[in-house]
């Protein structure tokens, strides 16, 4: 099912049931949610696009209202910025995503984790301050983590953004660009911010097949990506038709249901076992 609320098309996995709460009602489930710390964080593998092989990992938070329905993050992210608590649910997130990658770690050293960073974080000068420090409670080295971060994000207070990014890529730690394309002047981020991996938009991904110009994009993206020496990720694979074009584009990697959708932490580390044993 496809939600348009709240000014933003939102796309529902089938995997999680439909679930439509009062505005209300989503205030109090996020509230006590984060005061429980009674969210889940999900996982979904990228791939390489060359072999069967899982190359890492995005941390994706859920929530689950009284009768266990999961709600998707598109209906309680924009709730939890308006009542200033996506700042502690994003540090919650990364502390689960941390030490739940130290515990695949021994048996998985090429699956670093990626956790969404928003805006607000972005704000913070102490952001990097607090993600050390989380990190410090871990073993988890930073090269094992990285930063998602949107343009948009970027965009909203450009010169603390900058110094966060330059801060945290100084630690070790690898920023990625979320969404890419879907904001603007994307090419003057590239080289005012210390980015290490461009995230294509699925829009982009999912148009490729029938549209000219998502083709063109996706093309250009990933020729981008090669001369500033950036990875690049698609999102949103869902087609073998999608997959093969990507490789004949010389894509490396990429994430999409075509090869797992978020999962529980117990499922993903069967998953990553069943993969590296193919
Ligand atoms: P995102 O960071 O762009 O994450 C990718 C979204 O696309 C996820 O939706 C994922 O489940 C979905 N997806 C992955 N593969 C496919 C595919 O092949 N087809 C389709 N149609 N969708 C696919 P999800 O989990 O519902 O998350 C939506 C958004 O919520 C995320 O978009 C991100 O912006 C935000 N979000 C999720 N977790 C967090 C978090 O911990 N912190 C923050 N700040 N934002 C989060
Ligand atoms: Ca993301
Ligand atoms: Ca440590
Ligand atoms: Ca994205």
């Amino acid at each position: 099912a496809k939600y348009e609320g709240r000014g933003r098309h939102c796309f529902f996995s089938n995997q999680l049931e439909e679930a439509l709460l009062s505005r209300h009602a989503i205030e109090q489930l996020i509230r006590t949610t984060v005061k429980n710390q009674s969210f889940e964080v999900h996982y979904q593998a990228k791939f390489s696009l060359w072999e069967y092989r899982i190359v890492g990992v995005e941390a994706l938070v859920r929530m689950r209202d009284s009768s266990g329905r999961l709600i998707p993050p598109c209906e309680f992210i924009p709730v939890a910025e308006e009542l200033n608590l996506i700042e502690q649910l994003g540090e919650q997130v990364l502390k689960t995503a941390c030490s739940d990658a130290d515990k695949w770690l021994p048996d998985h050293p090429e699956v670093p984790v990626a956790v969404n960073v928003s805006a607000s974080q972005l704000k913070r000068t102490d952001f990097v301050d607090r993600v050390m420090a989380i990190l410090g409670q871990s073993s988890l080295p930073p090269e094992m983590l990285e930063l998602e971060v949107t343009e948009s994000a970027l965009m909203q207070n450009i010169e603390t953004a900058q110094q966060i990014i330059e801060a945290l890529h100084n630690q070790g730690i690898v920023i990625a660009l979320d969404d890419f394309g879907t904001g603007y002047s994307s090419l003057t981020y590239l080289q005012r911010f210390n980015i290490d991996v461009l995230k294509i938009d699925q829009s982009f991904i999912q148009r490729m097949g029938d549209n000219n110009d998502s083709l063109a994009i996706v093309k250009n993206v990933i020729s981008l990506g090669k001369s500033l020496n950036l990875r690049v990720c698609p999102e949103g694979i869902e087609t073998q038709d999608q997959l093969k074009e990507l490789i004949r584009l010389g894509c490396e990697m990429g994430q999409g249901y075509l090869f797992c959708r978020p999962i529980p932490i117990d499922e993903f580390i069967r998953f990553m076992d069943d993969v590296k044993n193919y």
